[in-house]
Parts: C-alpha cells; structure tokens; sequence
C-alpha cells in the first residue's frame, strides 16, 4: 500500500502519488494499491483500510488524523510484522501518538522537543544520543550532500557505494525521538553555511517494532515544482531496496545498472509517469 492523500502546505501529495507508485513499478517487483485518505485535516472517520492484506505500507503525507481504531489497527499491523516505510516529512505526521513515534524512530516538527527523546547523530565515530532541550526537526536550504553509507552489510545497502551525491534535497537535521531498535544505514553531513546543523546526520535507518520492520528516508522533499529528489536514482533506489526489505525482511531486487558517484548526481525521471 502506498498510502497518500494529505499533507501540509510545504509539499504536494499528489507529486508523490504519482512517483511513488512509478518508482517503485521501475525498479522493484511490487503489486501496488494506491490509497489516498481524504484531503483534510480532520479526523478521518472513513479511514479503515484492513492493513493486514499488505506486506508493506508506504508512508507519503503528512498533518493527517486517524481515529483510535485505526491507530490500532495499524499498531497491531506492524508489531505482528506489517512493514512501514517512511518517506521525509511523513516523519512529522502524529507528534503524539507514542506508538508511531516508538515505530518511527526519530521524527521532526509539530511540537517535538526534549520530551519526545535524544537528537541522535554520528559523531566521533559513533551514534550519540543527544538529550539537550530544544526543538525536534530542522532543515537548511535545498542542496546537493554526499551520502555516507556507516552500514553496507544490511540488505537495503549491500553492494551500493559507500559514498554517493544525492541531488538537491531539505537535508532533514536535529531530529529527535524515542529512537530504540534504531540502525542507522547512511548519514550525511549538514554543512552550516547552508543553514544546517553542522553535524552528520542520519538520513536512512531501520527501526524494528515488535516483529515489524521499518525503513525510514528523510530523503524525499517534493513541491509541486520540485521533484529533483525524486529523480534521483540514489532516492529511487534505496526506496525500493528499504521497500522489499520492510516487507519480506530481505532483498532480492538485482543492484542498479547505473548509480550516481560520490561526485556526481543521477537523475532519472520514472517511466510510465
Ligand atoms: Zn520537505
């Protein structure tokens, strides 16, 4: 399930409803259910999907409500081993609901502070939780930055280069969250000049809730007139490798011909958009 239909006034839902499902067709074997919530903000009283008929549920929205049963549903879903992928600013969906929060690891904005869990970054050659008051979720200006990969036995990052540019993107920084049964795959550097934090941040992990997996991009940033990191074939294809692995714990999809390099993008618009 790619699950869609809501957001808030930076991005474009239906800019992601049209990728995602694209991207995925391109690259990886999945049979796909487009499911779009209402366009509202309010409590979605329709919103019942029976989750269980998924392997994996695709996260592309933010500032939506669902009622508790939902919430339920999709916590009992993913801790009897529903998959979950969360794509950039989906990570700032449901500030407080705790269970999310546990599944998603780290997340920014809509009210999240120290009350929410540690920043958690690269430092020194390890990951540091950070418990410093302040608020969760920043980001610079849209810039190009070098994906680190500190994880390349996992199946979502075996056999990719270790370094690659990812084209202009909000290098999300300063998240921050429960962040239990987090692993981290790649960082990337947010250079302060361009308004971030100054530190290497995680920008692709792993969060194991109950028996469920969940991938988690903070990659991803789209408008309606700017889906260059949705191009990116760096973005492209770590989705659909974190996509196989949150649904069957395993992936089988074949490396990509083509990969950007840790000095120059790839961009490819997805076929049959
Ligand atoms: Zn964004």
């Amino acid at each position: 399930m790619v699950l869609t239909g809501h957001d808030d006034k930076y991005h474009n839902w239906q800019v992601k409803a049209n990728y995602i499902p694209a991207i995925l067709n391109q690259y990886g074997n999945f049979d796909i259910d487009l499911v779009q919530m209402h366009d509202s903000a309010s409590v979605d009283s329709h919103f019942s999907p029976d989750f269980s008929k998924y392997k994996v549920v695709v996260l592309a929205f933010n500032d939506v409500k669902w009622t508790d049963q939902t919430k339920l549903a999709f916590e009992t879903y993913v801790r009897g081993g529903g998959g979950v992928v969360v794509i950039h600013e989906a990570n700032n969906a449901f500030p407080e609901w705790k269970e999310f929060n546990d599944m998603i690891g780290l997340g920014g904005w809509a009210g999240r502070n120290e009350k929410s869990g540690p920043y958690y970054y690269w430092k020194d050659g390890k990951y540091t939780l950070d418990y410093t008051a302040g608020e969760g979720g920043s980001h610079g200006a849209p810039v190009p930055f070098v994906v680190n990969v500190r994880d390349s036995d996992h199946p979502i990052t075996r056999g990719l280069p270790t370094k690659w540019l990812h084209k202009s993107d909000e290098l999300y920084g300063n998240l921050r969250g429960p962040a239990k049964n987090i692993q981290v795959l790649a960082t990337a550097f947010s250079t302060k000049e361009t308004g971030g934090t100054g530190k290497e941040e995680p920008v692709l992990f792993t969060i194991a809730y109950g028996k469920g997996r969940v991938f988690q991009t903070v990659m991803g940033h789209a408008t309606a007139g700017l889906t260059e990191s949705l191009q990116d074939v760096g973005f492209q294809v770590t989705l659909c490798r974190g996509t196989e692995w949150a649904a069957t714990g395993k992936v089988k999809q074949k490396l990509p011909a083509e990969f950007p390099d840790a000095t120059s993008t790839l961009l490819r618009k997805p076929e049959n958009l």
